[in-house]
């Protein structure tokens, strides 16, 4: 452009495609002033310092774009001469690109300097000897030393001892260009000492001859995660340790009930492999858990239990059923299952805790057998017949005929017993059932009352029917019985009763046999008779024995005797029982077995029993006050089902307990297990209101009424007493041992300590100690005896 004037006079095509001009619409413009709006007078201004000093100037500067935009150039002008006339030669360059690198420069490096000083991760840059050059703040805080502390420290100073080899070996490998960068684990001790674990990434800056210049560490703190690391390692070992050691089987699935762990036990008990198991489902190995119907009531109260489960209710309540499993070779054995939620893997899932029942419910059907049968003959027994005998009177149909009840008695079953003994007693009463057995239809039932007392029930049947069955019977007893070298001959007696309605009483009908025996033996033994109402003098002999009942209860003549319990750990005495006895003033002491039977008929009983329990516990805070910081006892005074079952008893005791101040956890009650069973729903209900009052529970008798074992779990029940037949047949049967044994075990998987009654012998008490009963009770250690010799040996218990 022309020095003076500023016009152009020429332009390449590269300047006019920087600006976007035409060369026409540049030759047209007026000056170059027009090229850059934004500053016209540095143009004057260049222009007269090049002119000046005659040689090239370099500048830089905005220009304008034909569009509007500005651009960037570097501008160089000359002064020359060109046509005659000085010009200025401007040379420009488009630095727009260049400027924009050095603008994003500039910004990284501002950004880089804002992360490496606010970056929670720890940054470090060392010289190839790895001594620190500059560390950010996060670095500084990781390892507790302050920038100045670290400059120039070498990292191998704080590094853990134990991590500085691989440290060394890793960072040569990187100078050594064989790694383009590591990363790992270790640990720095902290300028406190404490250590703390870090993920550091190591990398290497190198010059433009390749030589490592820097090592850029980007450090990671993961002492928490390590912790926690660490604690779920260790609450997953000891996980996994329960879990095979237990002697359970333990199966965790899903809501579809696919396997997905197992433990040995699981394997062992079943039969499969681990591998196996993890591709089934519980289906294929568990049966008959759940009903549908019990399905449904469970969803209706509270939704399915895998919806609590999966809402991780926090200790979803572990839920019981019972069930099958079925091993791989097709066998089968009784469970208990119990499940409840678990978080496996992160997912929620079911753990079933599997025990195998099946010794339970052996000794469960033994006990069924025995608490029905005779363990003499094995013909049913008094419970048994009774029940068929109630069951036979409820679908009597007239039409089918009628249900007959035979009361067998031998005649001379005394004279045997006597003259040839027990045993042979015994093998004559096996041969009896066995033949009486012999006559009889399938359908019908011959049972031993006990003694030599045998009946039997007919169903479907009229008075001739019955008629010729005694006759059989008679017969049949009539042949010889051969016993070792003696042949024995006996005959029966036999009363028979036919039911009149299907409302007739069991207990009646079988009265009215007996009587009907006694005609029969009344008129001439070896024969039989038919119950006439005649006969029935009972209905009286009842109100009779009632009022004497009521006469005594006046006149007190009911007192209570103590049988002492015996620990057999220390051999001290824990308690006595209270057992009524009636000082009749004509016929002497007689036992309970004479009277309590009357007087629960007759609601007498409620009255006695209050009588017994009041003066037992009379008795029971006078030797507390005899002996005061002695020992605690237990007084245990027996309920009859009929005072069990009474609406009131709650308040009865309650009454009792604060009329004579004894304190509740001394008194235990004891309930036979056939009242306990009767309904089991009332019973767990009383049982609980009960257990308001702080007393304590016994059930008596155990072993002679049937009992679902899986029911005892639910009595708040703290004593099992082992009914005194089986301690008796501990010397004697085999399988009485067997029992008793189960029993003890079962009763302490429960929380409940055993009482052995009826204890005679030593050996009884070696056997039971054997078996680690807790307790005996029994005429070895004292028959009951009243309240001044009790207290005589309750004071020398305390002495010894
Ligand atoms: P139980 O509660 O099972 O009492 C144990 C029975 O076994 C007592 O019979 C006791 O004398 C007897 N006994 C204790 N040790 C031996 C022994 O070594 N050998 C033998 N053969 N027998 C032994 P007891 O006193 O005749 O009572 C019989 C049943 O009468 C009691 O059985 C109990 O069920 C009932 N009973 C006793 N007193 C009361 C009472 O006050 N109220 C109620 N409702 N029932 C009572
Ligand atoms: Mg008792
Ligand atoms: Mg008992």
């Amino acid at each position: 452009f022309d020095a003076g004037t500023k016009r152009i006079l020429e332009t390449n095509p590269a300047f006019r495609r920087i600006l976007g001009y035409t060369a026409e619409e540049l030759e047209r413009m007026t000056t170059v002033y027009d090229l850059v709006p934004d500053d016209p007078r540095s143009i004057d201004h260049n222009v007269e310092r090049t002119l000046e000093q005659g040689h090239v100037l370099v500048g830089e500067r905005q220009y304008r774009r034909k569009d509007g935009s500005s651009v960037e150039l570097e501008v160089s002008g000359s002064v020359i001469c060109y046509r005659g006339r000085e010009v200025v030669c401007a040379v420009v360059r488009d630095i727009t690109e260049r400027k924009r690198a050095e603008e994003a420069l500039r910004e990284s490096e501002e950004r880089f300097r804002t992360i490496f000083e606010q970056t929670a991760v720890g940054i470090s840059i060392a010289d190839p000897n790895r001594r620190l050059l500059e560390t950010n703040p996060a670095y500084q805080e990781m390892v507790g030393y302050s920038e100045e502390e670290l400059y120039g420290k070498p990292i191998a100073e704080f590094s853990h001892p134990d991590d500085v080899p691989v440290d060394t070996e890793l960072n040569n490998e990187l100078l050594a260009d064989n790694l383009d960068r590591y990363q790992r684990e270790k640990r720095y001790i902290r300028k406190d000492g404490e250590s703390v674990w870090v993920r550091p990434t190591i990398s290497v800056v190198r010059d433009a001859e390749d030589e490592p210049q820097f090592l850029i560490g980007v450090v990671e703190n993961i002492t928490e995660r390590k912790r926690v690391e660490n604690a779920l390692k260790e609450s997953e070992q000891r996980f996994r340790q329960l879990f095979e050691q237990s002697v359970e089987a333990l199966i965790v699935h899903d809501e579809e009930g696919k396997i997905v762990d197992c433990n040995e036990e699981t394997c062992r008990s079943l039969g499969y492999t681990r591998e196996e198991l993890l591709a089934m489902s519980v289906r294929d190995i568990a049966t008959g858990l759940l009903s549908e119907e019990e399905k449904r009531e469970r969803e209706k109260r509270g939704g399915t239990l895998w919806q609590r489960i999966a809402a991780g209710e926090p200790d979803t309540p572990a839920v019981v059923h019972f069930g099958e499993h079925k091993c791989k070779d097709g066998t089968t054995f009784p469970i208990e299952v119990r499940v409840g939620g678990v978080d496996y893997s992160g997912k929620r899932m079911i753990l079933a805790s599997v025990r195998d029942i099946t010794k339970r419910k052996t000794l469960e059907e033994q006990l069924a057998h025995r608490a029905f049968h005779d363990s003499l003959t094995d013909l049913p027994n008094r419970h048994l017949f009774m029940d068929r005998l109630r069951h036979a009177l409820a679908r009597a149909d007239r039409r089918a005929g009628k249900v007959a009840v035979l009361f067998v008695d031998l005649d001379n079953f005394k004279l045997v017993n006597d003259s040839l003994g027990h045993e042979a007693g015994d093998r004559l009463l096996v041969a009896v059932a066995e033949r009486l057995r012999g006559c009889l239809r399938p359908g019908d039932t011959a049972a031993r009352l006990g003694g030599d007392e045998f009946t039997i029930l007919l169903e479907g049947v009229d008075i001739r029917d019955a008629t010729q069955v005694a006759s059989r019977i008679a017969e049949a007893l009539r042949a010889p019985f051969d016993l070792e070298e003696r042949q024995i001959f006996t005959s029966a007696s036999i009363g028979i009763v036919l039911n009149t309605t299907n409302q007739d009483e069991p207990g009646n009908l079988l009265r009215n046999a007996d009587l009907a025996l006694y005609q029969a033996k009344g008129s001439g033994k070896a024969g039989y008779a038919i119950f006439d109402p005649g006969m029935s003098t009972h209905a009286l002999k009842h109100l009779e024995l009632g009022n004497d009942l009521r006469q005594a209860l006046e006149r007190d003549e009911f007192k209570v005797y103590y049988q002492p319990k015996v620990l057999l750990d220390t051999g001290k005495i824990i308690g006595v029982e209270a057992l009524v006895r009636w000082e009749h003033p004509e016929r002497g002491l007689l036992l309970p077995s004479d009277f309590v039977p009357i007087a629960e008929e007759t609601g007498l009983i409620l009255h006695l029993g209050q009588r017994v329990l009041e003066k037992a516990c009379r008795q029971a805070r006078a030797w507390q006050e005899q002996c005061p910081g002695g020992p605690p006892r237990l007084m245990c005074v027996n309920l009859s089902a009929r005072q069990f079952q009474h609406p009131d008893l709650a308040r009865d005791i309650a009454r009792v307990l604060r009329e004579t101040g004894l304190d509740p956890c001394s008194l235990c009650l004891e309930i036979t297990e056939s009242a306990v069973m009767k309904d089991v729903q009332s019973t767990i209900t009383t049982l609980q209101e009960l257990k308001g009052l702080s007393v304590k529970f016994a059930i008596d008798d155990f072993g002679t009424g049937y009992s679902s074992l899986s029911y005892l779990k639910r009595f708040p029940v703290g004593f099992l007493k082992i009914d005194r037949s089986f301690i008796d047949g501990l010397e004697k049967d085999p399988e009485d041992t067997v029992l008793v044994s189960g029993i003890i075990t079962l009763a302490h998987t429960l929380g409940m300590r055993v009482i052995a009654e009826g204890v005679e012998t030593a050996e009884q008490l070696a056997r039971l100690r054997e078996m680690e009963c807790d307790i005996a009770q029994g005429n070895y250690f004292s028959e009951p005896v009243s309240g001044r010799p009790a207290t005589t040996f309750l004071v020398n218990d305390l002495r010894w």
